[in-house]
């Protein structure tokens, strides 16, 4: 798998900042690959609604969803179904318990990412919009030059698109990283957090959020 972007270059050729609700990164970096192949993934029900509707064996385009139980006694009539372009999915930990994980690790003695030992529970992408806003907060603290990428990417996005929509209009930079990584929609975030002044500087995180985009950008230009 060859990357012929990342995730701020595709953000401008999109015109939008990957979002809870318009998660479209991971489709673009991570779902396209595999046609024709069997991958491997890791995720477990109890990690989201979303995964709890996840079947252990599962054919793209969704030809096929079923558990390994059932993938067996249909073997052969699903088998050819599958043409070049399909995927097949399989989630072989997806009924495990995050005990189950660890259990599992320590007792075969296979290591772990560190980030785990320092407190963080999930890890994907720096500043994921589906983590939660305390983790891209310290995120954004131990990555200030991924958070300088963003800021870079929003700036971007204000001068070409967002200037343009006379409903979102001044508002600083400050106001977009808060946003974004509050995971709300922009008019729930409106709701929750405009003030005289657009969005109130007294609402939680607003001078944190200030010192950091401060912080990633010491030794280096806005743009
Ligand atoms: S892990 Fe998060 S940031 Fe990374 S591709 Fe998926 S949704 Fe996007």
């Amino acid at each position: 798998m060859k990357l012929t972007t990342n995730i701020w270059e595709m953000a401008k050729k999109k015109r939008i900042l990957p979002t809870m609700i318009r998660r479209w990164c991971c489709a673009e970096f991570k779902e396209i690959y595999g046609a024709g192949k069997v991958t491997l993934i890791g995720i477990r029900r109890e990690e989201s609604a979303r995964r709890a509707k996840r079947n252990e064996v599962e054919v793209s385009s969704r030809k096929f969803s079923e558990n390994f139980d059932q993938f067996s006694e249909h073997e052969e009539e699903m088998v050819t179904c599958v043409s070049g372009k399909d995927k097949i999915l399989l989630s072989p930990i997806l009924t495990w318990t995050e005990d189950d994980v660890w259990d599992f690790l320590n007792s075969e003695g296979i290591p772990h990412c560190e980030l785990y030992d320092q407190g963080y529970k999930r890890i994907g992408c720096i500043m994921c919009p589906m983590s939660t806003t305390r983790q891209k907060l310290r995120e954004m603290e131990e990555y200030p030059h991924v958070l300088r990428k963003w800021c870079q990417t929003i700036e971007w996005l204000e001068e070409h698109v967002w200037k343009y929509n006379e409903k979102i209009e001044n508002i600083t930079l400050r106001d977009r990283v808060h946003w974004w990584i509050s995971g709300l929609s922009l008019e729930e975030f409106r709701q929750a957090y405009m003030g005289p002044t657009l969005f109130s500087k007294e609402e939680m995180g607003e001078d944190k959020i200030e010192k950091l985009i401060k912080a990633a950008f010491e030794g280096y230009d806005k743009m």
